[in-house]
Order: structure tokens, then sequence, then C-alpha cells
């Protein structure tokens, strides 16, 4: 099918959520780990390009971006979109002011909009301010992000060193008035050569209306639930159809896996709900017996299981024993260890005839994907909030695989992904 829409992703569960939220509206969506080495073939109306240039130098994101862009191109892709954190991740250099400028004057447009909102997850903004539930974003704990500490509230703020053009708002109180007032507000902005406007939202409606707006612009930009409603403003418009089947059930029967190397908070509740089964069989990964022994064990485990009873694999661990693995091994040691286990295991579990993965950690997921050599993920039915199952070609055999970043789904996420794909 024709490809109306392009996405690029600044990372890989970010352009997993993106997937999920877009896939509601029942038109097919494909995720791309990085830009693909062929021509486009077989695409989607909705495509989406997962890079992983959030924190990368400002000249490296700009030219993969670009290739990502000309392959949405050559797809046939007509709207644009750059995703990136409902946080605003980035640097006072970048990432997203530079790409989302050069994106632009590759596209030849002068105009784009900022809105990383995503109301459903308690991000929104007020005035150019955003928030991160009830605290702005320099008081929440993103301030003591590792890699890309907000240290601002201010979106424009954020963004002017960030780009060479002028950035303006369109505040809420022109949202509420409506998508003839949104757009009568960036025609003023461009009047006095506005490029780059931030857009206040606060509640879903207005994140409609500024699709409703702004669904022609070439170029959009912001987090996963602006892009939410655009599917369905286009099925009214016949520029994109439904998909034919269900999407659910494009794998082979097999049996299924839990595989976790994420530590954070919700994740260490879902392993510990999971754990409860006493008959699960379980195996946790210990990156001070990685460091000494490798993975055999864990392999030597994986194949005398009764896989039918769906094994877990994690590392997932409390604050204070990951600490105390760090502080023995270094972080990236620790981490790197940990995540190449579990993708050796990932690669053996599918070769000893499972089929169905769920992964719990954003760079897990990256490293488990690689290492089943996905480079192609199509959206099926979402298990949580911008948690969908996808279906890829893993060494000859047909998979479903779900990837949830940390903080995702409820504390019973794995049974109850694992009871969406039965039903
Ligand atoms: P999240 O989405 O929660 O951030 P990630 O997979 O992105 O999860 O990151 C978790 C990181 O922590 C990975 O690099 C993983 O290998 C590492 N890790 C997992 N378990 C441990 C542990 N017990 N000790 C130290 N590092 C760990």
């Amino acid at each position: 099918m024709t490809t109306y829409f392009g996405a690029i992703a600044d990372d890989f569960t970010g352009a997993t959520d993106l997937a999920g939220l877009l896939a509601r509206s029942g038109v097919e969506v494909s995720l791309r780990i990085g830009v693909p080495d062929h021509p486009p073939v077989e695409t989607s109306p909705l495509e989406i390009i997962a890079l992983k240039c959030r924190t990368s130098p400002v000249d490296e994101a700009v030219s993969e971006t670009q290739a990502a862009l000309d392959w949405l191109r050559k797809a046939g892709a007509r709207r644009f979109f750059w995703k990136y954190c409902s946080t605003f991740d980035s640097t006072p250099r970048g990432n997203i002011g530079p790409v989302a400028e050069a994106l632009m004057q590759a596209l030849g447009t002068d105009q784009t909009i900022y809105c990383p909102a995503f109301p459903e997850n308690g991000r929104s903004i007020f005035m150019g301010n955003l928030f991160v539930g009830d605290l702005p974003l320099a008081e929440s704990p993103m301030k003591d992000h590792p890699l890309t500490p907000m240290r601002d509230s201010n979106l424009m703020r954020l963004l002017e060193p960030q780009v060479t053009l002028p950035v303006g708002l369109a505040n809420r109180h022109v949202v509420a008035k409506g998508a003839n007032a949104l757009r009568e507000r960036l025609a003023a902005l461009k009047a006095e050569g506005v490029a780059h406007v931030v857009v206040d939202a606060v509640a879903d409606e207005d994140l409609s209306i500024i699709a409703d707006a702004f669904q022609d612009l070439p170029l959009l930009t912001g987090g996963s639930a602006v892009a939410m409603p655009l599917p369905r403003l286009w099925l009214e418009k016949g520029l994109v159809q439904h998909r034919n089947d269900d999407g659910a059930h494009r794998f082979e029967d097999g049996p299924s896996i839990v595989l976790s190397g994420s530590c954070s908070a919700m994740t260490n509740r879902q392993v510990a709900a999971f754990l409860e089964d006493a008959d699960r069989p379980r195996f946790k990964l210990d990156p001070l017996d990685l460091a000494e022994y490798g993975a055999t064990a864990a392999l030597d485990w994986l194949s005398h299981q009764d896989l039918g009873r769906t094994p877990i694999l994690y590392a997932t661990a409390a604050p204070d024993a990951v600490r105390k693995a760090q502080t023995t091994l270094g972080a990236d040691r620790a981490g790197a260890l940990v995540e190449a286990a579990l993708a050796v295991c990932a690669v053996r579990a599918r070769d000893l005839g499972v089929r169905r993965f769920v992964v719990a950690g954003g760079e897990t997921s990256g490293a488990v994907t690689r290492s089943l050599d996905v480079t192609r993920l199509d959206i099926g039915s979402e298990i949580a909030p911008g948690v969908p199952w996808c279906f890829a070609r893993s060494g000859h055999c047909d998979i479903a695989l779900t990837l949830k970043s940390g903080n995702f789904g409820s504390a019973d996420f794995f049974a109850k992904a694992l009871k969406v794909l039965d039903a």
C-alpha cells in the first residue's frame, strides 16, 4: 500500500509508543528499526523509522534523519512527523531543534509546530511550559536525567538555542477557540517570521483541535499523542484506508517467554507479580555472574525448561542490587552484559520453538530485536497505552513481540500481554 505518513522517532521505545497510538485508528502501521538498507517495498500507509539519535552528535542526528526522510519520501509519504519524547529530552544543542530545522529545509516548508503534550500520561503544556503530572518539567525527576537533564520547563527557551530561526507560541486560549483560530495564529506568526511554534495542550480535546488544524502541514513535530488523531482525519478524507485483516494473528504457533532487563519501579512490580505463580520456570541473571561465567548457565537452563509454562529470564533488580553491580563492573559493562545475555537467550528460545516474546526495557528491546535480526515490526493490538503487540520475521520464523519501556504497563502486564494475544 502507498505510504501517506512518514514518522521519524529519536529512540526505539518512543517509536513503538507512537506505533501503538497510530494503530488505534485501524490503519496499518509498520515500524522499521533504523533506515532500511533496501528501497521501499510492501510499505504501509503509516510508516515509522526508529532511530537512536536522541543524544548523538547534532551532525549525525541530522544526517540520519535526512536518510530516513529520503527513504520515507521514496515510499510515497506526503506528511512527515518528527517524534521526540514527551519530556522534550534534549541538550542545549539539540537534537530536537536542529533536526526539525533540517527536515523543514529538506521539505521546503517554513513553519512547524512543537507539541510534546501527552495528557493520558500526565504531560501537559500551558503558556509554553511543560508539566509532568503536577510538576513543572524542571522540578520533575527529569531534572536529574543522566544524559538529558531538563533544567528549564519553558519550551520556547529550551528550543531557542537549538534553532536559527525565531520561536513563538500558540497558547491554550487560541487552541480552545478551535482549528481556524489556531491556523490564523500560525499565519500571523509566519508573517512575523516565526518558524518554530510551540503549541499548548492540556487535554486530549486540544490535541484533536491541533491535529485538525495542522493535518495538511508537511512537517509536524511532537510527542506521540499529537499524531494520534491524524489517521482518523485522513481516513475520513480517503487518504488512507483501514487494514483488511485484524492484524492480530500473523505469527506461528509456539510457546511464550518473558525477557526482562528493565530495573524500573514498575518492571520490578511486574516481575514480582509474574513470579507469584509458584510453577513459573524462572532464571535470574546476575551481572556479576555473567562477568565471571558468561551466559552459558542461562542458555543451559533454558534448553531444559518446559516451554509450555512460559519461562521468565530476568535481570530486573531493586536499586541497591543494581548499584552494587554498577559499582563493581561500571554501569555500562553491567548493562551490556545483561543485554547480551538476554539477547542470546532470545535467539536460543526462538531456535527451541518459542514464538511469542515479551520484552521489558528500552535498551533491552533494542538488544533483543538486533539479535533476532528483526528489521521491521507490524503493529497489532495494544496491551497498555503505548505498548502494542508487534509481528516480525526472524530467522525464517514469524514471531510476535511486545517491547515495553520501563515504566509502561500495570503490575499484571506480562500475563495481560499473553492474554491479549490469545484473545
Ligand atoms: P528501561 O526501559 O527501564 O530504561 P532499559 O532496558 O532501557 O530499561 O535499561 C535498563 C538497563 O539496565 C539495561 O542496560 C540493562 O542491561 C541494565 N540492567 C538490567 N539489570 C541490571 C542489573 N541487575 N544490574 C545492573 N544493570 C542492569
